[in-house]
């Protein structure tokens, strides 16, 4: 496997226009069908619709939204509603243990908050017409979505990809396949190399930054490129 160094690399190099032309071929318009921003079995579907939705990753803790948000968007997302950190994101799941009083353990990086169904707590609804409420501030794997490039330490969000066109993956939506104007291709295909680099960089940073830290029972860790925090956001000396 490529170091993440010459992953970084490969990213850098990326074509933006190769990029475009491969989203064009592709195609995409977002229906705002909601799925990339709701859990993959929310309230909804408890009575019986809804079952095609997801979110970033297969999520770890039952089926809800697991978007991965860094840092910087955090703090970008919580002012525009004067959020606090919990408001917006929550520890990434995944290697987290539920006990007694809620999960415990270790994680790395943190994904968008939730709500009580599951969903990402900036989407709502009106009349089945889906909406992000801080659509010009959303973090960039939102940007992206349905998007990603096949270079390694970027994520794959909804797992496997349906379609392929050169470095570019399309993953589950119902959007694919629609005409895209050049103009949107573009701006889709540099958000996708910026995120591409990003990604590479912070976890080139968790990697280097790394460092075990002695817990508390019960206590919840999360290790992002700044270091090691409290699921509050604030950092643990
Ligand atoms: S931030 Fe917006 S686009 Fe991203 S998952 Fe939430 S509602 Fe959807």
């Amino acid at each position: 496997m490529e170091s993440l160094e010459a992953e970084r690399e490969r990213a850098t190099d990326l074509d933006v226009a190769e990029l475009a032309d491969a989203i064009e071929a592709i195609g995409f318009e977002c229906t705002r069908c909601g799925a990339c921003c709701k859990a993959v079995e929310g309230c909804e579907s408890e009575n019986g619709g809804d079952e095609d939705a997801g979110g970033d990753d297969e999520a770890a803790d039952g089926h809800d939204h697991t978007a991965t948000v860094f840092p910087d968007e955090v703090r970008q997302l919580q002012e525009t509603g004067d959020y606090d950190w919990r408001d917006v994101a929550r520890p990434m799941p995944y290697g987290l243990v539920e006990g007694e009083d809620g999960p415990q353990g270790e994680t790395f990086e943190w994904a968008l908050q939730t709500d009580d169904c599951g969903d990402c707590r900036f989407y709502a609804e009106d009349d089945g017409v889906g909406a992000c409420t801080v659509h010009e501030d959303r973090p960039l794997v939102c940007r992206t979505y349905p998007f990603s490039v096949a270079l390694g330490g970027t994520s794959q969000p909804m797992g496997e990809a349906v379609d392929e066109e050169g470095m570019v993956r399309a993953h589950e939506c119902e959007g694919l396949g629609r005409d895209i104007s050049r103009a949107e291709a573009e701006e889709l295909a540099e958000a996708l190399k910026e995120r591409a680099i990003r990604e590479i960089d912070e976890a080139i940073a968790v990697r280097d930054g790394y460092e075990p830290i002695e817990r508390e029972p019960g206590e919840v860790v999360v290790h992002d490129s700044e270091g090691a925090k409290r699921p509050d956001g604030t950092n643990i000396e």
